[in-house]
């Protein structure tokens, strides 16, 4: 209403009326006085015009208010045009238009612009397990979680089903390696909150565009895309979705293996998870680790198992062992992930991260960093599996380890072997100067009890003393001494 007084159209006719109006109350007061002096016909022609101005003004009102509405849609079917009606992203042939503008631009100005290409990895997995809906739900959750990892001035394109296009017109390489944690970031975090039985795998891939044809780049890109890819196959997406489920039904348990300290007469615990499948039983982790490794899906594991392990902890009053897979370990997450799984407990000094060689050896400046960060918490480090990758004692001492696992492989038939023999010996000397336990894994016999006493080496873990166990079944008959006892043999056996 207030826009129609404003109107300079309307402000016109309002005047042409209001003067109309008055002219009309002079003529009537004047018929009133002298009703011969007035043509009667001529008075119904003014009154006939007066109404037909008046009937006018709702008419013009509503033409214009169709011809802006005409206007509203015009630019809103142009607007859908250029959209994908599922995603609200652009579709290819707007995306592939604002190549072609970049690229006249870039042409002016001799700039080059990042383009990222992603792909959902999972989605004709979930197509086919889930249908297309649960599909197309994917797809927006992966467009909406683009749009919050991109800048607002970047263009998200979805090109086809599962494959998108972000447009970085001016994009520095730091403002595109932020860019791309960012994703990742929101990407892990939307995984890891995700309480339903799906999740998101993408594939990403930056390519420099320096305006080359438009359709080629794109098509050239999609192939290097695919290329890309990691070695995912459709049974590890099965799997993963096997994995994913069984955490969200709770089939997965810890179990707890004895580690055995016989000087110190301790007892501590390593956690080893269990797949307790419905209808497959039991399932080793050698089964499932490595699948889980390369996505989220390791993050759930090593959240429930650390979980379990805090309590166990608690209730035991010891020191449990938590293996810290070298996939996970390498995440720059990694510190802050165990953190926010850690901080609020209390028996967090109680926690020792087992982590393999290879973890400790690559990039061990920021392995250094990210120990260090978690012994500040309280929390202590075990190098596992000691023997089997580089097996350079000299690069122990740079870490602040508290304990050193010797693999089973150098165990098993110790008494028979001079080599495994003298790098048993070997390890416990670097131990005792660096201040560090060494503990020997996979002890079955007491004849390889017996050798190892003899190179010095006093601690094991192994199914001698016991196989890893759930909780429960360990606080039935608790004691440190029902392991130690295992050790008397070697006190008789000696006075016999
Ligand atoms: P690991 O850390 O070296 O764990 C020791 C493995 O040796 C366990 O197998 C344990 O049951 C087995 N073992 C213990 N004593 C003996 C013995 O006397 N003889 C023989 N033959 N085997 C023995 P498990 O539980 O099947 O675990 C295999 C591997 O899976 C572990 O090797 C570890 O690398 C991984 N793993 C287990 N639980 C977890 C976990 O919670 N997180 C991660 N990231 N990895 C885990
Ligand atoms: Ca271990
Ligand atoms: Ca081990």
């Amino acid at each position: 209403m207030k826009n129609f007084f404003k109107d300079k159209i309307y402000q016109s006719y309002l005047s042409v009326f209001s003067l109309l109006l008055i002219v009309s109350i002079c003529l009537i007061a004047f018929y009133q006085c002298d009703k011969q002096l007035i043509e009667k016909h001529a008075l119904r022609h003014f009154f006939n015009t007066v109404i037909t101005f008046l009937f006018s003004i709702p008419l013009v009102s509503s033409f214009r208010k169709l011809r802006s509405e005409h206007l509203y849609l015009k630019n809103k079917s142009k607007k859908i045009e250029s959209l994908d009606l599922l995603t609200s992203a652009y579709n290819r042939k707007e995306g592939l238009k604002i190549l072609e503008d970049l690229s006249k631009s870039m042409k002016q100005s001799e700039r080059s612009a990042s383009i990222c290409f992603i792909d959902i990895l999972n989605l004709t997995y979930i197509n086919n397990k889930s249908g297309l809906q649960a599909g197309d739900n994917i797809v927006k959750i992966t467009v909406n979680i683009l749009k919050d990892s991109f800048r607002n001035s970047d263009k998200v394109v979805r090109l086809e089903g599962n494959k998108f296009m972000v447009i970085l017109p001016d994009c520095s390489l730091a403002a595109k390696n932020t860019l791309i944690k960012k994703l990742e970031n929101k990407l892990s975090l939307f995984n890891k909150l995700n309480k339903k039985n799906y999740f998101i795998e993408l594939n990403i891939l930056y390519v420099e565009y320096k305006g080359e044809e438009k359709e080629s780049f794109v098509n050239n890109s999609i192939n290097r895309l695919a290329l890309n890819k990691k070695n995912t196959s459709i049974n590890d997406s099965v799997m993963q979705e096997e994995i994913l489920v069984g955490i969200n039904n709770n089939e997965f348990k810890t179990f707890f293996q004895p580690k055995i300290f016989s000087k110190d007469k301790k007892v501590q615990f390593e956690a080893l998870v269990r797949w307790i499948h419905p209808e497959k039983g039991m399932i080793p982790p050698s089964f499932f680790i490595p699948v889980s490794e390369t996505s989220f899906l390791i993050h759930r594991i090593t959240e429930l198992v650390l979980k379990d392990s805090l309590e166990a902890a608690k209730k035991l009053n010891t020191c449990i062992s938590v293996n810290i897979s070298p996939l996970f370990f390498e995440k720059e997450s990694f510190v802050r992930d165990i953190k926010n799984i850690l901080v609020d407990s209390e028996s967090r000094n109680l926690i020792i991260l087992e982590i393999t060689e290879r973890s400790a050896m690559t990039h061990s400046l920021s392995t250094l960093e990210k120990m260090n960060k978690l012994i500040n918490l309280g929390v202590k480090f075990s190098i596992d599996d000691f023997g089997t990758g580089y097996s350079s004692l000299s690069y122990l001492e740079k870490f602040p380890i508290s304990e050193l696992k010797i693999d089973r492989s150098f165990i098993t038939n110790v008494e028979k072997s001079s080599i495994n023999s003298l790098i048993i010996s070997f390890s416990v000397k670097v131990g005792e100067l660096s201040g560090f336990e060494v503990i020997a894994e996979g002890v079955e016999t007491k004849e390889e009890i017996e050798k190892l006493i003899s190179l010095g080496c006093h601690n094991f873990q192994g199914y001698y003393f016991d196989k890893a166990q759930p909780l429960e079944v360990i606080l039935k008959d608790y004691s440190k001494d029902k392991y130690l006892k295992k050790l008397d043999f070697i006190n008789t056996e000696k006075s016999d």
